[in-house]
């Protein structure tokens, strides 16, 4: 088995501090709209101060999944279409359908993806590589 433990932490590092950026981006997000709730203030203060907060996080959540690519097979590692877990890196992933997620025979995790995903990414779903220890 490959591994990508070196060209990959960049990647993981860089992919964590715009995840982080993004949450307390949203954090701040939902404070303001608190606060312009709160504090009946005018809606210009909604345009100076709230958009840039949410416009800012969702930048930093797209540059964090468009940076998130196998340094190996240069697929995204939001994709779960492959062959590989990405948690424990086995061949036994079953095969998911239209609503069922795949799962994996030797883990047991389950790929759901989409809103927050369900399993940390140790391995490239397509090609197998060892990417992180911790996984991101
Ligand atoms: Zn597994
Ligand atoms: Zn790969």
């Amino acid at each position: 088995m490959t591994t990508s433990l070196g060209t990959f932490a960049p990647i993981a590092t860089r992919y964590r501090r715009l995840n982080r950026t993004a949450l307390i981006g949203m954090g701040l997000f939902i404070v303001a709209a608190w606060l312009v709730g709160f504090l009946h203030l005018r809606s210009q203060w909604v345009a100076v101060i709230i958009l840039p907060l949410w416009g800012g996080s969702m930048v930093a959540l797209i540059l964090a999944h468009s940076c998130l690519k196998c340094p190996d097979c240069a697929v995204s590692l939001d994709r779960t279409n492959g062959l590989v877990c990405p948690e424990c890196g086995s061949r036994a992933l079953s095969d998911g359908g239209l609503c069922r997620p795949p799962t994996c025979n030797h883990c047991g995790c389950t790929l759901r993806n989409g809103r927050g995903r369900s399993y940390r990414i140790r391995y490239c779903n397509h090609c197998g590589s060892h990417l992180d220890v911790e996984g991101v």
